[in-house]
């Protein structure tokens, strides 16, 4: 998966290994997130639905492209999740 940022290599690291643990536990029962080994960006369904909120709250253009954004992360996500469950 490419980061939305930087175009970087995402990587799937446990929640254990995160700098605020509780942030999304319910994620995945929340074992996993996704973490930029380039920039440092973090995706997971809660930061995806934070950051779409934050966005509507100060700029409505702003929002829907980063709204747009979330979407398409977290439907790569899905659809890497899904893959990765039927291996
Ligand atoms: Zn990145």
């Amino acid at each position: 998966m490419c980061c939305g940022r930087c175009d970087g290599l995402m990587v799937e690291r446990p929640c254990w290994q995160r700098d605020w643990p509780d942030v999304s536990r319910g994620w995945l029962k929340g074992l996993y997130m996704w973490v930029c080994i380039n920039c440092g960006n973090r995706l997971d369904a809660v930061i995806a639905a934070n950051r779409a909120q934050q966005a509507e709250r100060t700029e409505r253009i702003r929002h829907d492209v980063l709204w747009q954004e979330c979407k398409r992360q977290l439907r790569l996500l899905q659809e890497e999740v899904a893959y990765e469950s039927t291996a």
